[in-house]
């Protein structure tokens, strides 16, 4: 029996990247879908897109070249606090927050909520502290989480929990991680338990075009080339890819299943699913 009682699809990051508008190779807006849970002891955050003090000052929590490329919108009112407050809760009511990776369009809005729980694949934690690689300094930027956010690293175990995924259970059961690594070394979708029954699968960074679920997959050439430039493992990236299609096919809502399938940055499948009361 689930005790979250309600579900609400968020956008806290309006992204248009200038390329994609002058070559129509990519969608002329990308988002960022979070998802916020009302629970019983409070909200739980899934992912946070951009936070407050990165629209203060974007130069120095994003990077110039960032900015340059994204064309982020950088609206206050994106900003899951702003959203937060906007629902009639307070940022200290959100107790927890479960992140798919720790890129800075994800992890922007930690700073927000520094007394929260944040969940994470202890995979990815390791590798946002080391940065080991040019790729991994530009894409963890440690002055978003320098005020010491209150990491709770996750280990996947060898067991098939959440329909063999070996995924790490979380919120009593209403939640898991879903281990996906490639585009980094941690990355991880997130399943989140429906009040009204089945499951939502935030499936973070695996996929980027809603139109990779299907089969034969398609993606926006622009969009195919970013995912390759910033994955950290491409044989996993696109082998969890796969499952993830096939997983869909078996279980995904327009097949009849009971999991609904999207990733972080599609704008198709937010609009469907925004003003959907769960
Ligand atoms: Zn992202």
């Amino acid at each position: 029996m689930s005790v979250t009682t309600r579900i609400h699809h968020l956008n806290c990051a309006t992204m248009a990247p200038p390329l994609a508008a002058r070559t129509g190779l990519a969608p002329d807006h990308l988002v960022a879908h979070c998802l916020l849970l009302e629970r019983a002891g409070g909200l739980v955050l899934v992912d946070t897109g951009f936070g407050s003090a990165d629209i203060a000052e974007p130069a120095r929590r994003l990077g110039r070249a960032f900015l340059l490329a994204t064309g982020a919108a950088l609206d206050p009112a994106e900003t899951a606090a702003s959203q937060v407050r906007g629902l009639g809760f307070s940022v200290e009511d959100v107790t927890d927050v479960v992140v798919t990776h720790l890129d800075l369009d994800h992890a922007g809005g930690l700073s927000d909520f520094p007394h929260a729980r944040v969940h994470v694949l202890g995979d990815e934690l390791a590798a946002a502290r080391a940065r080991r690689t040019a790729k991994e300094r530009n894409r963890y930027r440690t002055t978003q989480w320098a005020h010491g956010p209150r990491w709770v690293e996750h280990h996947p175990q060898a067991t098939d929990h959440w329909y063999g995924f070996g995924a790490v259970p979380l919120l009593d059961g209403d939640a898991a991680l879903v281990p996906l690594v490639g585009h980094t070394r941690g990355h991880s979708a997130v399943a989140v338990r429906r009040p009204s029954g089945g499951w939502f699968l935030h499936a973070g960074d695996a996929y980027f075009s809603h139109a990779e679920k299907d089969d034969p997959p398609r993606c926006p050439t622009g969009l195919r080339a970013f995912q390759t430039m910033v994955q950290v493992d491409k044989h996993a990236r696109l082998a969890n890819q796969e499952r993830l299609r096939s997983f869909h096919t078996e279980h995904g809502t327009p097949h009849g299943g009971d999991v609904t399938v999207f990733c972080a940055h599609d704008h198709v499948e937010y609009d469907a699913l925004a003003g959907v009361t769960d």
